[in-house]
């Protein structure tokens, strides 16, 4: 059963990373180097290609391995960062989550292995803003249903444009990097999204 919900997850947040690739490398010219649409599409076709490798492992090898494959393939900070998530997703769960107590278990696990291997946390102008935020509403709401995810992870990754980046090239900009989404932080809510497009469809 899970291994078509993986499938169609991947499918799904590839779908909408390729369609937005041009609008990911504009955020990225304004406040970095210009290549995170470019990075995450990379890192997106290189799962399509193990597309189904993937998701005939065990779930949390099935995380594992889409980890690795987005820090193998994705040059730039975006494919260890991202990678990391999907590494730390199969570390805190065995199996596709069944509750919300375990979709907030897996997304735990995801940020703190971002956390480390950024050395960031929420607050810095990163996708820690809006992976940290979404935890905090499922542990926090019941019942959260997906199109309510879907839109608070896209409010989460407008509301980076307030924000001063103090990590990675978009810090280099200080106070200048206000008034801009963060790249990072928009890719995390575009996958968020097609995740819960890909769940509701399941259903
Ligand atoms: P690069 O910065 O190497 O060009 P990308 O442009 O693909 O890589 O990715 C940039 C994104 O990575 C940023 O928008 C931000 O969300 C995220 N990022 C960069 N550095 C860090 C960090 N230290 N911690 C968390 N996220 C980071
Ligand atoms: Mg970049």
């Amino acid at each position: 059963m899970h291994d078509d919900l993986i499938t169609r997850c991947i499918t799904a947040a590839a779908a909408a990373i390729h369609a937005n690739k041009e609008r990911l490398t504009a955020l990225d010219q304004a406040i970095g180097d210009g290549d995170h649409g470019i990075n995450m599409a990379r890192g997106m076709a290189a799962l399509e290609d193990k597309r189904a490798d993937i998701a005939a492992l065990p779930f949390s090898e099935a995380c594992r391995q889409a980890g690795m494959t987005l820090v193998m393939s994705v040059g730039g900070a975006s494919g260890p960062l991202f990678g990391s998530c999907l590494m730390g997703f199969g570390g805190a769960v065995d199996d596709f989550p069944a509750s919300q107590d375990q979709t907030a278990a897996m997304l735990q696990g995801g940020v703190e292995a971002v956390k480390k291997r950024g050395k960031s946390d929420a607050g810095a102008k990163t996708l820690l803003d809006v992976l940290v935020p979404l935890l905090r509403l499922l542990e926090d709401a019941p019942d959260v249903s997906p199109a309510h995810v879907r839109e608070s992870a896209a409010r989460f990754a407008r509301d980076t444009e307030g924000m001063v980046a103090t990590k990675g090239r978009a810090a280099f900009l200080g106070a200048r990097s206000v008034g801009h989404i963060d790249p990072g932080a928009q890719s995390a809510a575009l996958i968020v999204g097609a995740v819960c497009d890909a769940l509701e469809a399941g259903q």
